[in-house]
């Protein structure tokens, strides 16, 4: 969970631009866009869905997936695709950012180092290529598993 204030900012600007896109804003919407800044562990859609679908019965996986395509249209998520398993979704940062993820549990978090822009302008001068996008993922064992395993 992020710290309540950075979360509450968050949300509320996720809200202001549906709000401004004139897109229609129902309850479950708002939990969604809620769970998103709130999170800090890159949910997937079908975990969006099964930590809402209690509190709102009526609510389709669908709707997850088409809050999602509109937070992406706004450029206001970010989404992971690992290859296998479900796409993973980043609803407070939408920038591209170092992931650390846990080859064991697939938790995903982020990792505070800040990619050094140079490398980035290096590769772009030596390759000609315009660069529009990055990613780095950093594959490991986070310190819960490795405490599982050494059992502790
Ligand atoms: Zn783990
Ligand atoms: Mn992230």
């Amino acid at each position: 969970m992020l710290e309540n204030s950075e979360a509450e900012t968050r949300y509320q600007a996720l809200v202001s631009k549906f709000r401004a896109r004139e897109y229609r804003i129902t309850p479950q919407r708002l939990a969604i866009l809620r769970l998103l800044a709130e999170s800090t562990d890159h949910p997937s859609a079908g975990r969006i869905y099964q930590e809402l679908c209690d509190r709102f019965p009526t609510m389709s996986l669908a709707t997850v997936y088409k809050t999602l395509a509109v937070l992406k249209e706004m450029g206001e998520v970010l989404e992971l695709s690992l290859g296998e398993g479900e796409n993973r979704y980043d609803g407070h940062n939408a920038v591209p950012h170092p992931h650390l993820i846990c080859t064991r549990c697939g938790k995903i978090l982020d990792s505070d180092v800040v990619l050094d822009q140079d490398v980035i302008a290096t590769a772009a001068k030596a390759s000609g290529f315009k660069i529009l996008s990055h990613r780095l993922d950093l594959y490991g064992v986070c310190p819960e598993c490795q405490k599982a395993e050494s059992g502790e």
